[in-house]
């Protein structure tokens, strides 16, 4: 099973993408925690990245795609994977379909995270206060948001098209909106009944 988790910043996908992966049994694979380890660790792609994510605007698909293939392939050859923070725009989507498409790795369900816009803003902040990201600042968090608005949002057309897309409020309990999830993947992960003759 493969499964894309899409939504805002401060809709949750980092702490639902852990949980709903360990419950899966998939690899987490999380956009976000990937590029600040490069970062982190001082690495040639950590200094390359670091300008955009410190902005809050999208690192180039070249640099994204060269990170997160490798782990697409590794998932695929277990039990399959759950993606928080990839793809964030229809061209990334498109390029990821390409090559999924040829090695079997494609997505088998889109989960969108629905949250008010005011709730998210609250979230953030919280955040800002509590953990210290360094892109949780009321400037940032505001084009992330605005990012997120423009080049992220257009991919619930693109998975509703696909037939792929779910919807959850996420605007509820963590536990819940885990809940809702799993019930989703293993609607879909379930082999459609034997046909009637
Ligand atoms: P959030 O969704 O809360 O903003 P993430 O941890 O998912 O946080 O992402 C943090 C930052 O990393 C983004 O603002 C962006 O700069 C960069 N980033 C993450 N995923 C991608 C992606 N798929 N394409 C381009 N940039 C990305």
């Amino acid at each position: 099973m493969n499964i894309v988790l899409i939504g805002p910043p401060g809709s949750g996908k980092g702490t639902q993408g852990e949980r709903v992966a360990s419950q899966l049994g998939l690899d987490h694979i999380a956009m976000g925690d990937l590029l600040r380890a490069e970062i982190a660790e001082g690495t040639e792609l950590g200094g390359e990245v670091a300008e955009y994510v410190e902005r809050g605007d999208l690192v180039p698909d070249e640099l994204i795609l060269g990170i997160i293939t490798p782990r697409i392939l590794a998932a695929v050859a277990g039990n399959g994977y759950l993606l928080d923070g990839f793809p964030r725009s229809v061209p990334q989507a498109r390029e990821a379909r390409r090559f999924a498409e040829e090695m079997g790795a494609a997505a088998d369900l889109a989960v969108y995270l629905d949250v008010p816009h005011g709730v998210l803003v609250e979230r953030l902040l919280e955040r800002a206060r509590t953990e210290g990201r360094a892109d949780d600042t009321p400037e940032v968090i505001e084009n992330r948001l605005a990012v997120f608005e423009e080049a992220t949002r257009p991919l619930v057309d693109y998975y509703r098209g696909r037939g792929l897309l779910e919807m959850v409020d996420a605007d509820r309990p963590l536990e819940d909106v885990t809940a809702d999830i799993i019930r989703l993947a293993e609607a879909r992960g379930t082999p459609a009944p034997p046909r009637s003759r």
